[in-house]
């Protein structure tokens, strides 16, 4: 499943080419998560302006209002100047005087929804629950502080939650709470502010460091499809368990956590 990182990474592949386009046309597939919400054909004759992201959706904005795409479990986007007849796995084609922007979805989790402005109930619907953004200045250390304390929760199912921080996936949580030194089921309100503090600078370096591995792959793999594939970590516990801890060479651990696989080292992580 594309995660944050994925998602920034897409945005940087295309975000410059695009910015300034002409819609030339917009073709559907077969239908996705949820209905575009226009007709694609008022898309046409507009202008692509930004191309900004919002937790897992990347938002381009345009002459008249904006559209929210999100990749689901399995979809990917390409921006290629010369694109082949859609094959059975593209559903949505935006046809553009720079290129065309296309989204390829073969399980259809992913959208593409159009939106007056951000505060439009389309938009809302989809972003309004959004925690804080890890990249980047809003990632308040003060804000994480005060959302975890209201959580009784284990502090892994809150990362995983999203409404305090986005984009901390399965993978992120487990090696930022390792990087943090933090069993991943310690009530989040029971953190230390310096326990906080490390956490909140371990989410920031995990997901900074898959961005910039991502950005490498996709200047090493930048083909004519302008796929920029997926890519992981060198992880130190996820998907390790029974293997020794990098750090202490204790086995890594392995437990289910709401329905999720967690990795923790219990020598690393003591509580
Ligand atoms: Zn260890």
């Amino acid at each position: 499943m594309p995660e944050l990182p994925e998602v920034e990474v897409t945005r940087l592949s295309f975000a410059d080419r695009i910015a300034g386009a002409e819609i030339l046309s917009a073709a559907m597939g077969k239908p996705l998560r949820w209905a575009l919400g226009c007709d694609p054909d008022d898309l046409v004759g507009q202008r692509v302006h930004d191309v900004r992201r919002r937790g897992k959706y990347l938002l381009l904005d345009l002459d008249r209002g904006l559209l929210l795409i999100h990749l689901g479990m399995s979809g990917s986007l390409s921006f290629t100047s010369q694109a082949a007849a859609p094959g059975v796995h593209d559903h949505f084609d935006l046809a553009t005087s720079r290129g065309v922007l296309r989204l390829n979805d073969p399980r259809r989790f992913g959208a593409v929804v159009h939106a007056a402005d951000e505060a439009a109930p389309a938009a809302v619907k989809l972003l309004g629950r959004l925690g804080m953004e890890p990249l980047g200045d809003a990632f308040d250390l003060a804000a994480f502080q005060a959302g975890l304390r209201a959580r009784q929760a284990p502090i892994k199912q809150v990362l995983l939650a999203g409404d305090v921080v986005v984009g901390v996936g399965n993978i992120y949580a487990s090696e930022a709470l390792f990087l943090a030194g933090i069993r991943p089921t310690v009530r989040a309100a029971s953190l230390s502010r310096p326990r906080v503090a490390r956490l909140h600078a371990a989410v920031r370096e995990v997901l900074a460091k898959a961005v910039l591995k991502g950005g490498s792959t996709l200047r090493d793999f930048s083909n004519a499809q302008g796929q920029t594939g997926y890519f992981q970590l060198e992880a130190m516990v996820y998907d390790r368990q029974g293997e020794p801890c990098r750090v202490c060479a204790t086995p890594i651990q392995w437990m289910r956590q709401g329905q999720r696989s967690t990795y923790f080292c219990p020598q690393c992580q003591k509580r």
